[in-house]
């Protein structure tokens, strides 16, 4: 679905990808490997061809955003861009995706084990040559390599697993291995700071107006990130029969 001029959504079974529509395209994020289908066919169903994503830019290495990418790279002969901190560099291999030294790292034949190399390294404040510039900012947090990635000129931001929304308002992610709380903080701080009108995350709903200022509007009515704590005590019972997602606050 086109939620803006030249960008697209595709919903994931588990996550959700975007497509930035240009000369090429580029996917954001990759979905799990039964994805790259729907991928596939959402790129024909716009008139468009397998071949024309030119780069997959990845906002953080979680199996439910990045084990499409091989498959798609290969067949789209795309870049893999994302953040070095969340790839790891081996000596004879090359750089790949790294996510608490378990996802995307062997050879093995099996969905999420299957190294997947990644072609760039995308750093906090370069401004890729993507649809008239799209600006790296590295949002550590939900993970050390988390990035968002900002298209200043049309007011829209990928925000991956740092930040999400029903479509209404935003919400944070809650903690998994490998979280850094003080910096999940200062990462929103950061964000908040900008201004972006469409909000992208990596579950739920786009934010189609006014997002950074929701942004604020969260942090300053609920400055604490929700906690597993948090979670487990007190809402994971209601979230399980309203059948709500468990990877973001209420
Ligand atoms: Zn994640
Ligand atoms: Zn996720």
């Amino acid at each position: 679905m086109e939620i803006a001029p030249g960008i697209h959504t595709i919903p994931s079974r588990m996550s959700r990808m975007y497509l930035v529509e240009d000369e090429s395209l580029t996917l954001i994020d990759a979905g799990l490997p039964w994805d790259v289908r729907t991928v596939f066919r959402y790129v024909e169903s716009i008139g468009r061809r397998p071949e024309d994503i030119d780069a997959i830019l990845l906002t953080h290495n979680h199996p439910d955003h990045t084990s499409g990418a091989r498959s798609i790279s290969k067949r789209a002969n795309a870049d893999v861009i994302a953040h070095e901190d969340d790839t790891r560099l081996h000596h004879t291999k090359g750089r790949y995706l790294g996510y608490m030294g378990m996802f995307n790292a062997t050879d093995l034949p099996l969905p999420f084990l299957r190294r997947t190399t990644v072609s760039q390294v995308a750093s906090d404040g370069d401004v890729l040559p993507i649809a008239g510039g799209i600006q790296v900012i590295h949002t550590p947090g939900h993970t050390p390599g988390s990035a968002c990635y900002l298209l200043k000129e049309r007011g829209v931001i990928f925000t991956g697993d740092t930040a999400f929304s029903n479509g209404k308002s935003v919400s944070r992610s809650i903690p998994f291995p490998g979280y850094d709380h003080e910096a999940y903080c200062r990462s929103l701080e950061k964000l908040a700071e900008m201004d972006f009108d469409v909000m992208c995350g990596g579950h739920g709903r786009p934010l189609l107006g006014n997002a950074s200022e929701k942004l604020r509007q969260l942090l300053s009515a609920r400055p604490e990130p929700p906690t597993w704590a948090d979670l487990l005590l007190r809402r994971l019972p209601g979230r399980i029969s309203r059948g709500q997602s468990l990877s973001e606050e209420d």
